[in-house]
Parts: structure tokens; C-alpha cells; sequence
């Protein structure tokens, strides 16, 4: 089987250890496992996401939108309302999650390359003060566009309310506090930025709003309040099936984000990655779908080549023929592809990458 680099917001290109973590079948309960392996996890990934005693973490099975689709159907209770910001593909899948478990909601939708408007923000949550909750997404990787969460918690601080980050695409890859921030729920996911394989989302929260959400779930297995209660109260057991295999390409993955000497580490690396592929592919004749200073370090959108001969598929596949996986464009009202820079990804394969684009574009 051929071998390519993924360059894509995740699943992403793992090291090798990851995916050997994985070569074994586990018995959840024997000891080989490592019986305290949930508990190290949930107490590494708080330490990244904040050192406030605040904060407990919780894992939940699934891809990403379990996470979110947990966090809103177990924090948003039938008396609360939340306001989400919409300006991508994940903001949208929030309102749609609202939809369907019937919660009571409000969105703010902007175009997809526009960053959500502060003023108009403050006044919507001025004016309406029925709203309990505010949910955005940090990176929208829909675009790669950076939402501005430090204004967004300072608001949500003032007009004391629940701020529920999405930060699926970001925690890992970006450094913040979410104590300093204040935020209610972050949620991220295995397969992003911490460099593991899919299959299970998580979060971390205040535990005061872990235990508010009690007997509010509008779903048995997305109950976040029991899944973090099972957890917390019988070593880091799972309610359901754990994914083991998972589990444990994931502790390999954090033990990996240590060594690289943690997230202040893994963000320079990532940033230098996105720098070095923009700058090249600049040179090339592309132009980036956002303005540098709106621009993650993450995933960027470019917009497809004006050419006659151009045709993404056949671009897909002779970069995928040199060894790179790019990802299609999500943006709605403009042509593009995506480059993502996380991962097992160094700037050695961002040279490589660029000269492959260079033999790919001779449309
Ligand atoms: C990846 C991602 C998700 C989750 O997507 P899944 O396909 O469910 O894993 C949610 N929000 C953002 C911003 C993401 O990048």
C-alpha cells in the first residue's frame, strides 16, 4: 500500500508509535491495560487545558460531535438559552444540534470569511437576558479561520454567562487558559491536535457545571453528567464499550506532546509549518481565501487556480501520487481547496509538499 502524509484537519498523520500503541487487543479491565490509564489521561489533558483547580475533564466515545452534541444536550436545560455564533460548517452543526434536541436557542450567522462582530454580540445579549449560554467555535475549520475568544470570554465573564468553546481543531495546536478565560465547556477531540486516531471526543469543564448537569441529557449515551460521574467515581471507567485501542494511541500521543515539550512547542512547529506553506504556495501564484491576521495556524483555504485546466480532482490526485493528501474546500460562496499543517507534519514535509505542488500545477 502506498504511504502519503495527510495534510488535513483529522483525521491526520500519526507517528508511527501512535499507530503501534494500537497493535494489541486490550481487556478493559486487566491490569496490562493500565487500569489507571483513563484517570492520566483526564488529569493530562486539564493540566494542558488550565492549572485552576476548577476543572475536571471527561471523555466521550464517538467523533467530535458527540462531544458537542453531549455538552449542549446535558448543560442546556429546558429554563436556558443559548446563543450560537455561526460562521462556518461547526457553527452551523451546533444550530442543528439545537434543532434537533430542541433546545432553546438563537444564532448570529455571518459569511464564513467574516469574524463574528463584538458590538453586535454585546447588544443581542444585552437586549435578550433570557440567553444562559453562548457556544463558538475557536478554529472554524471550515475557512482556518481564528475566532476571537479572548474578547468572547471577556464578554460572556460580564454578562455572566456559560461560554461553551468548540476548540476541536485548535486545543493542542494553540495555547490558552481556559481558567484565565473563565470558559464553561471546551470540547476537542482525539484526532486533532494531540495527534492521536478518531473515535473519541472530550471535555473539559468547570466542575460546578458538571454536576448542574444532572438529570438534564435529552440522550442515555450522550449523558455527560453520568459519563463524567462514572469516571470520576470508579477510576476512569467507562459507561459503555471504551474504545481501547483508541485509549491507548492517545496516552502514546500525549506522551508524544511531552516530549515535544508541550502545546508552547507544538504551537511554534504548527505555526511555522502554516508560515512556510503560505509563503511558498504565495511564491506559486495562490492566494489564501483569508486575510493573514483572521488566519489560524492550522488549516488554511485557498482559492482554486483561474485556470482553464484546472480541476481540483486532478490536482487531488497527482499531489496524492507525490504523497500528500490535501483536503476540498467547505466554504459555500467561494471555490477552494484546503492545506491542513498539524499532525505528525514538519517543515521538511512542507518543502517536500510545495515541490510537489510545483510539479502539480502544470495544469
Ligand atoms: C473536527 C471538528 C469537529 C468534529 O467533527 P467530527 O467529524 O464529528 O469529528 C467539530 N468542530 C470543529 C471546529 C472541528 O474541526
Amino acid at each position: 500500500m502506498q504511504h502519503y502524509k495527510l495534510l488535513t484537519p483529522g483525521p491526520l498523520t500519526t507517528s508511527d508509535t501512535v499507530k503501534q500503541a494500537m497493535l494489541k487487543d486490550w481487556c478493559t479491565w486487566d491490569d496490562d491495560y493500565n487500569i489507571d490509564i483513563v484517570e492520566n489521561i483526564r488529569t493530562k489533558i486539564t493540566q494542558y487545558a488550565t492549572d485552576d483547580p476548577r476543572y475536571s475533564s471527561v471523555l466521550m466515545q464517538g467523533s467530535g460531535t458527540a462531544s458537542v452534541e453531549a455538552v449542549l444536550g446535558s448543560a442546556i436545560s429546558r429554563d436556558d438559552k443559548v446563543l450560537i455564533i455561526n460562521n462556518g460548517a461547526y457553527g452551523k452543526r451546533m444550530a442543528e444540534i439545537c434543532e434537533i434536541l430542541h433546545l432553546s436557542h438563537h444564532v448570529v450567522n455571518y459569511l464564513e470569511e467574516i469574524q463574528p462582530d463584538i458590538a453586535e454580540i454585546t447588544s443581542i445579549l444585552v437586549e435578550d437576558n433570557s440567553i444562559t449560554h453562548l457556544a463558538m467555535v475557536h478554529c472554524e475549520t471550515t475557512t482556518g479561520m481564528l475566532n476571537p475568544i479572548n474578547e468572547i470570554a471577556h464578554l460572556c465573564q460580564q454578562q455572566k454567562i456559560t461560554f461553551i468553546l468548540d476548540a476541536m481543531s485548535s486545543f493542542g495546536g494553540i495555547e490558552f487558559d481556559i481558567g484565565k478565560l473563565d470558559i464553561g465547556f471546551m470540547i476537542s477531540s482525539a484526532n486533532k491536535c494531540i495527534q492521536g486516531v478518531p473515535g473519541f471526543g472530550f471535555i473539559v469543564a468547570k466542575r460546578q457545571l458538571l454536576e448542574a448537569c444532572k438529570g438534564q441529557a435529552k440522550s442515555l449515551s450522550l449523558d455527560l453528567y453520568e459519563q463524567w460521574h462514572t469516571m470520576e467515581t470508579t477510576n476512569g471507567k467507562w459507561r459503555f464499550t471504551s474504545p481501547t485501542h483508541v485509549v491507548r494511541a492517545f496516552y502514546q500521543a500525549l506522551i508524544e506532546l511531552e516530549d515535544e515539550k508541550g502545546i508552547t512547542a507544538r504551537a511554534k512547529r504548527y505555526a511555522q509549518n502554516q508560515t512556510l506553506l503560505v509563503h511558498g504556495m504565495r511564491k506559486l501564484g495562490f492566494k489564501t481565501l483569508l486575510r493573514d491576521e483572521l488566519q489560524s495556524p492550522i488549516i488554511t483555504s485557498f482559492l482554486s487556480p483561474d485556470h482553464p485546466d484546472y480541476e481540483f480532482k486532478k490536482f487531488y490526485y497527482k499531489l496524492k501520487s507525490l504523497g500528500f493528501v490535501i483536503y476540498p474546500g467547505k466554504v459555500s460562496n467561494a471555490d477552494c481547496f484546503r492545506i491542513g499543517n498539524i499532525g505528525e507534519i514538519y517543515t521538511d514535509d512542507i518543502v517536500q509538499l510545495l515541490d510537489a505542488v510545483t510539479q502539480a500545477i502544470y495544469w
